[in-house]
């Protein structure tokens, strides 16, 4: 067996070892042959475009560093339909595709949580399954939050298939402000050629940013005419917004309907334990020097809003370390965001201890049982709640809570999050924490 194949052989054992049993199979079962290598590039036969495109949007990271461990070789798996392909090479990289589309943008480079799972796993179906499974797919959300990656990684999917099989769909990211200007332009210029050219015949059409088309009435009008055009054919459109389509203003409710026959997701902020596993997974994809977790989870305290944000400050924190050559520490890190942490009002000042006693009292138990390590009901349901109480009325960190409790910062900030699940369902918990917060 040659060296190449082997090392695919390896790569596989280890997916086998970390993906589902059921993943695997449906993924990497008959991916088993290497054809060849050539220029560092190890050329692995799929059994279909379906595999392929799955492989290359999903695992393709997780190969590499598996790839990484196994080898020092600078090599990387090309998956491949058959020798005829292995010509076909993808053309030298540029972010910015012939479609608009952003290819860093992708399933695999999005981080899933709570926030945007059924968004996800949504977009993901109406990327292997275009045009049948549901038409429009409408995504809403908040600014940062995503939207505009999610809907390119369906876009970046389908071209991956592209790339390789017989078929080609024809794509089209487009933000909504930039249709509304072309049919301006090829209206005044009373000559739509070369806007049908671009919008007609299309398989895959991606409008960013819908509520921009409330600027022009003409532009809805042709739109809708695209609309029907392309649901008619079965051809896929996906949309994003920042507002739910019932509530989009200055849209014609001819549209604002349509829109409503598809299916709609909404992208939420994400939680603070997703915001560390997207600054987390950013940190590893952008920078050579490792940053420490405890930078990660000051940044993820302080910078709540939407993603885009997390992503400012993490890249701030390694311009300033690189600017003053020292290490990317939590020193560092809060010199580096100090101007961008607007000091909230929180209550610093107040003394938690008043909280503590508060809550031992309410619960019937003592502070050092608070504080202890007992693992009894009775006592790590007010013990998260302290915690919660801590982080989210005092402005403590996690770690300042984590040293008061004597715990590390992922213990805390998994108490925080079960209580902030439970306020959700449990009135009972509710109710405590209201009370706890009245008196302190
Ligand atoms: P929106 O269109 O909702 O305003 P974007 O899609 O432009 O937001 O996202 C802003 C930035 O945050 C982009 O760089 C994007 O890659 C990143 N981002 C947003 N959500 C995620 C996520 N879940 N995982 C990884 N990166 C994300
Ligand atoms: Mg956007």
């Amino acid at each position: 067996m040659n060296k190449y194949q082997e090392l695919w052989n390896e790569t596989r054992d280890y997916l086998a070892k970390n993906l589902t049993e059921n993943t695997f199979t449906e993924t990497f079962e008959d991916v088993k042959v290497v054809l060849k290598e050539e220029n560092g590039i190890i050329y692995v036969l799929v059994p279909s475009n379906y595999i392929q495109s799955k492989i290359n949007n999903l695992y393709s990271r997780q190969i590499k560093e598996i790839l990484e461990k196994l080898t020092k070789e600078k090599v990387k798996f090309k998956f491949v339909l058959s020798d005829e392909t292995i010509s076909k090479v993808k053309p030298a990289f540029s972010p910015i595709n012939e479609h608009n589309l952003n290819q860093n943008y992708t399933f695999e480079s999005y981080v899933v949580g709570d926030s945007n799972k059924l968004s996800y796993l949504t977009a993901l179906k109406v990327a292997e399954n275009p045009g049948t499974w549901i038409n429009p797919l409408y995504i809403f959300g908040g600014v940062g939050l995503g939207k505009t990656h999610l809907m390119q990684a369906i876009g970046n999917y389908l071209e991956e298939v592209n790339l390789t099989s017989e078929k080609e769909f024809r794509i089209l990211y487009v933000q909504a402000n930039e249709y509304l200007e072309d049919y301006a332009k090829a209206s005044m210029a009373h000559d739509l050629t070369k806007f049908e050219a671009k919008y007609n015949n299309l398989d895959l059409l991606l409008v960013d940013d819908i509520q921009m088309l409330s600027k022009g009435a003409g532009s809805q009008q042709e739109f809708f005419k695209l609309f029907n055009n392309m649901t008619e054919r079965n051809k896929q459109i996906v949309i994003t917004s920042d507002k739910a389509a019932s509530e989009l203003n200055g849209i014609m409710e001819r549209l604002t309907s349509r829109f409503q026959m598809g299916f709609t997701v909404d992208i939420k902020q994400p939680d603070l334990n997703q915001r560390f596993n997207i600054l987390k997974r950013k940190a590893l994809e952008s920078s050579e020097e490792q940053i420490d977790d405890e930078v990660l989870y000051y940044i993820a305290e302080n910078f709540v809003n939407n993603v885009r944000e997390l992503e400012g400050a993490l890249n701030r924190v390694t311009k300033y370390s690189m600017l003053l050559n020292r290490k990317p520490n939590l020193d560092l890190a809060k010199e580096a965001l100090e101007i961008l942490i607007n000091a909230h009002p929180k209550d610093n000042n107040k003394n938690y201890e008043d909280a503590l006693s508060v809550i031992s009292a309410m619960y019937n138990i003592s502070t050092t049982d608070l504080l202890g390590t007992s693992r009894q009901n009775k006592y790590v349901i007010p013990r998260h709640i302290a915690m919660y109480i801590l982080k989210n009325h005092y402005g403590l960190t996690l770690k300042r809570i984590g040293q008061i409790f004597d715990k590390d910062h992922t213990s805390i900030m998994n108490g925080c999050k079960r209580i902030e699940t439970e306020l959700k369902t449990d009135k009972q918990i509710k109710m405590a924490v209201d009370s706890i917060v009245k008196k302190i």
